[in-house]
């Protein structure tokens, strides 16, 4: 029996499970209801998805939420796999836990050598923990639970939010917009950052291969480890958006950290021929899927 929490979001809807669960099925914040659910449905493996997830902006402004929900959800979930025989477990962490401050590429041993930065830094704690956890349950309770880290993930299904998404949803749903209403596109920042897209399906079939086949207490990292920059994401999205008018940088909103290149040469040792969904094409899947599906996105 193999419990997806997180199972209505982007990552979760993409991933084969028996039980796949959203926050209305069951409060992961709340003990009582994680305790309960697992006494009621006996779950036999775990991939834990279930977080506060956010861009740039919500990680910013919510914190304190980023900090309580995400440590209560992984704590809890953890635990009561441990407490109900759960055998195997996958939980993600993402590549905001690193170190602001670090010698790139990010690599799996990096993750605890100095502070995260400071935009992400309540919600990079809190995932740091899940890491914590997980080793001390392993030392102590001779558990085989794995994490992973991948790496900016997008896809059909996505949190579309135009202000609290990660920048491909927000992009796709702003540029939508200004298309349908023949204005300017804006987009934050300068353009300049570079980031690893990966795209759902691709971090699906990856944490399905980890909770059979992945057994070490270090995490692995799920990365193309290729770099694009914002401005090349831009004219990608417009591009298959049909965007006609002109993009205009709000210089006043921020870059985040400039780039955050990661190494994949673990997971390339497990899976020398894994592909990848190129770019472009992941990107027109998801833009296919929101014109297909908009109005009916998630934005909350
Ligand atoms: P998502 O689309 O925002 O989905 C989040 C899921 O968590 C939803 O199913 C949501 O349920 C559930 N959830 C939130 N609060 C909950 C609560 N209190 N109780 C129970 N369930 C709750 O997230 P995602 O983008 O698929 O991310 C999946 C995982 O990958 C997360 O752990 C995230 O940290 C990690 N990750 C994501 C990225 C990225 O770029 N998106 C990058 C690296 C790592 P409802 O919708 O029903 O409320
Ligand atoms: P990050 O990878 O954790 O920093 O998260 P994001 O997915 O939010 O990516 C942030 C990068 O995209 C920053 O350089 C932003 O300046 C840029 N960006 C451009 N437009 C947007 C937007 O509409 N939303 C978000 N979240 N980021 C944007």
């Amino acid at each position: 029996m193999r419990l997806i929490t997180g199972g209505t979001g982007m990552v979760g809807s993409a991933i084969e499970g028996d039980l796949k669960i959203g926050s209305k099925d069951c409060d992961l914040t709340k003990w009582t209801s994680v305790n309960n659910f697992f006494e009621q449905h006996k779950p036999t493996e775990v991939i834990h998805c279930a977080a506060k997830v956010g861009g740039i902006w919500g990680n910013m402004n919510y914190k304190g939420d980023f900090f309580r929900e995400n440590i209560l959800m992984n704590t809890h979930i953890i635990e009561a796999a441990r407490i109900h025989g759960v055998k195997r477990l996958v939980a993600f962490l993402s590549t905001c836990v690193f170190p602001d401050k670090v010698e790139y590429p990010l690599s799996e041993i990096k993750i605890h050598q100095g502070p995260p930065h400071t935009s992400n830094d309540a919600y990079a704690y809190a995932k740091r923990m899940c890491d914590v956890q997980i080793r001390a349950y392993r030392e102590q309770y001779g558990l085989n639970y794995v994490s992973v880290i991948p790496t900016n993930i997008y896809g059909p299904n996505d949190l579309f939010d135009l202000e609290n998404g990660h920048v491909v949803p927000s992009l796709i749903h702003r540029c939508f917009l200004a298309r349908e209403a023949g204005k300017d596109l804006e987009v934050w920042g300068s353009g300049t950052p570079l980031r690893e897209f990966i795209y759902s399906e691709d971090v699906a079939r990856l944490s399905e291969w980890a909770l059979k086949d992945y057994e070490e207490a270090e995490p692995i990292i799920f990365s193309t480890s290729e770099e694009t920059s914002i401005k090349e994401l831009v004219e990608m999205v417009a591009e298959l958006l049909r965007f006609k008018g002109k993009l205009k940088w709000q210089t006043d909103k921020p870059d985040g950290q400039f780039r955050k290149p990661s190494d994949n040469s673990k997971l390339k040792k497990y899976l020398p021929d894994f592909k990848y969904t190129p770019l472009f094409e992941g990107l027109k899947k998801t833009v296919d899927w929101f014109e297909e599906h908009y109005p009916e996105i998630r934005t909350k």
